[in-house]
């Protein structure tokens, strides 16, 4: 979200204002099929398999301050970009080893008995939502900070919208290996 002193406060309540109407319309609540994303808090991340060897990576820490975060395989395998947060770099590692973990083991968003072209649908619902309200927080941020007018939301529950945003994404690209799959069957 832009802090820059140029952007018009005018402007960012009224683009919040929308985002807050579209939020509470009947056609968003229809279309989202479902905010229970289950019990599992969204921090704690299952790290894949390597797809290259088959082991599992490591939680490394490349740089100290600020720390930066990266899964390292012993195979040599790694993701290319290190990362502020530790669940980040453990989604982004999951995200490109897609070999070994099914969406139907996500312990998040309810998709275990759905085929997957019907979790593919609920978690494009789901990432609509998430989308919408990270929007929301961003804006409601700026707003706060500049004038005290909207309460300004806490950091954990921002990074935790964000947290749960990667894990669809990881979901959506489960999804579409496992229709790949399906196909070459
Ligand atoms: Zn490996």
């Amino acid at each position: 979200m832009s802090n820059q002193p140029g952007m018009d406060i005018g402007y960012l309540k009224e683009k919040r204002k929308q985002a807050l109407e579209e939020l509470h319309s009947d056609e968003h609540y229809d279309a989202t099929e479902t905010l229970a994303y289950g019990e599992h808090d969204p921090f704690d991340v299952p790290v894949c398999e390597c797809d290259k060897c088959g082991g599992k990576p490591s939680m490394t820490r490349i740089k100290e301050r600020p720390a930066r975060w990266l899964m390292v395989c012993s195979c040599g395998n790694q993701v290319k970009q290190a990362r502020r947060r530790p669940w980040e770099a453990a989604l982004d590692w999951n995200m490109v080893n897609l070999g070994t973990y099914s969406y139907t083991e996500m312990p998040l968003f309810g998709l275990a008995s759905l085929s997957p072209s019907d979790a593919h649908c609920r978690l494009v619902s789901i990432r609509a939502n998430l989308e919408l309200r990270r929007k929301i927080a961003g804006l409601s941020r700026v707003i706060g900070q500049r004038t005290g007018e909207v309460d300004i939301p806490g950091q954990k529950f921002q990074e935790r919208l964000d947290c749960y945003q990667h894990w669809c994404l990881w979901g959506l690209r489960l999804t579409k290996h496992a229709k790949k799959s399906e196909r070459k069957r």
